[in-house]
């Protein structure tokens, strides 16, 4: 009996901790996954990697998330824009070193609320997405 209580206390913890486990990183947008090492410092886990946290968001960050936001402003409602047009706006030279600061940009406005993410036509989920992507204003 004591047993069985201790097995149904545990279901519960783990599940009332993964209702509040949904997170994203800071830099590259990506949803955090919990673990176990946060589990007391979990409301002030900001990044999801010692890379992130290391870059941090800069000026060129920024820019490039505001670049992206001018862009589909300039569109009609469901028109989208490949990530290297707002990459090219920013830095003319060179734009292709910044792809990957420009798709975290993106997926940093997704996790606002500001823009969907898309492939074929399709929203997909910005943190596991792999090939070329899409963005649309939402
Ligand atoms: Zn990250």
């Amino acid at each position: 009996m004591l047993l069985h209580d201790d097995l149904a206390c545990t279901t519960m913890a783990r599940s009332s901790t993964s209702a509040a486990e949904v997170k994203w990183c800071a830099r590259c947008g990506r949803e955090i996954e919990w673990r176990k090492k946060w589990e007391r410092s979990w409301d002030s886990v900001k990044w999801c990697s010692t890379s992130c946290r290391q870059r941090g968001i800069t000026d060129l960050d920024r820019r490039l998330e505001q670049s992206i936001i001018d862009l589909l402003k300039r569109r009609s409602g469901s028109a989208t824009i490949c990530p290297s047009e707002a990459a090219r706006a920013v830095q003319p030279d060179g734009w292709e070193n910044f792809m990957e600061d420009t798709r975290c940009a993106a997926r940093r406005l997704v996790v606002k609320g500001l823009i969907e993410i898309v492939q074929k036509g399709s929203v997909v989920d910005p943190s596991t997405a792999k090939g070329p992507i899409r963005l649309r204003a939402c």
